[in-house]
């Protein structure tokens, strides 16, 4: 098949590259590089069935006959979009209608990459597809919640309008390699900062929960998706949902880095959400889609990750 991957030189984005092109998928990347990378997807540049477009989703999309379009393209992290927040909005605006039109004129079936945070701070537990969520419209994640909220309202618009054939994949929680060093989250904080000998910032008293997701998992859900074939459309979660408190993932990451590093508690950010778990019936049921990878053993696999990269910058800063 022809795909498309928009935000494919992004951390999820250039994992589901490699995927699909490992299955024998011809594959165009579509990046701007405002939080994805050249070296994410480096290694995928000789393969014959990779090609890499640069540019930016708040334009107008080129056509070409794809038969299917996974649009990613977004900041993701809190940090990111509270930095870019009016960025977030337009690209989960204008640039979700440009992956929609492309998918009308080109006849494509689409996977739009929507997020837990359409949830907001859930006072439901788990979050099931049917939540409408609970979510401050003028707050400091509401540039993210509410432009993902747009692009799910957007799809639902255009599926109604133009039939269009689309999955809006609602993310939770996700990580592994690839996910920049100073890209705020939780998981690669803790990780460099273990690493670092340096303190281990929790948030509020670390008793907010989530559930986090080894990006190979997240991944093959991706692909079951596209194998498919779906009509209509569908929305469902996708994630693992072995919930956690912030301090015990805090705590796991200091054990599993050996590191002597002191917990430091600071202020919770507004609005940040209390507890997030989700209900991945329809996920298992429609899909058969099962969580692979437990939470302690994706830990090891990215610790590994980030300390191969901290060795490779120190190596290449001695050399010079
Ligand atoms: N968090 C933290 N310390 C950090 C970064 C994040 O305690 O250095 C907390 C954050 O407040 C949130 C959770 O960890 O409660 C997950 O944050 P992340 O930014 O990874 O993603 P979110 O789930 O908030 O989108």
């Amino acid at each position: 098949m022809k795909i498309l991957v928009t935000g494919g030189a992004g951390f999820v984005g250039s994992h589901l590259c490699e995927a699909l092109v490992d299955l024998g998928h011809d594959v165009v990347c579509l990046d701007n590089f405002l939080t994805g990378s050249l070296s994410n997807i480096a290694h995928l540049r000789g393969r014959e069935k990779f090609s890499l477009v640069e540019g930016d989703v708040r334009e107008p999309l080129k056509p070409a006959a794809y038969d299917f379009i996974y649009h990613l393209a977004s900041p993701a992290s809190p940090a990111d979009y509270a930095a870019m927040p009016v960025e977030t909005l337009l690209i989960n605006s204008m640039g979700c209608k440009h992956a929609l039109d492309l998918a009308v004129d080109v006849n494509a079936r689409v996977f739009i990459s929507s997020t837990s945070e359409v949830y907001g701070d859930p006072d439901v537990t788990p979050q099931a597809e049917d939540y409408w969520g609970r979510v401050n419209p003028v707050g400091q994640r509401s540039c993210y919640d509410e432009g993902k909220r747009f692009a799910e309202a957007l799809a639902a618009a255009y599926h109604r309008r133009y039939s269009l054939n689309l999955v809006l994949g609602r993310l939770f929680n996700t990580f592994g390699p690839r996910m920049r060093v100073n890209d705020g989250r939780a998981v690669p904080n803790f990780i460099n900062q273990a690493l670092a000998g340096e303190p281990i910032t929790v948030f509020g008293d670390g008793g907010q929960t989530r559930s986090f997701c080894y990006i190979d998992d997240m991944v093959r859900a991706f692909i079951m998706i596209l194998d498919k074939n779906v009509t209509g459309m569908h929305i469902v979660n996708l994630g693992n949902d072995d919930e956690m408190t912030v301090l015990a993932a805090a705590q796991a990451i200091k054990e599993l880095c050996r590191s002597s590093s002191e917990i430091d508690f600071h202020p919770l950010p507004a609005d940040d959400p209390v507890q997030r778990r989700p209900d991945l019936t329809l996920a298992r049921e429609g899909l058969g889609y099962e969580p692979r990878v437990d939470t302690a053993t994706g830990l090891r696999l990215v610790i590994e990750w980030f300390a191969a990269q901290e060795n490779g910058r120190r190596a290449a800063s001695e050399k010079v």
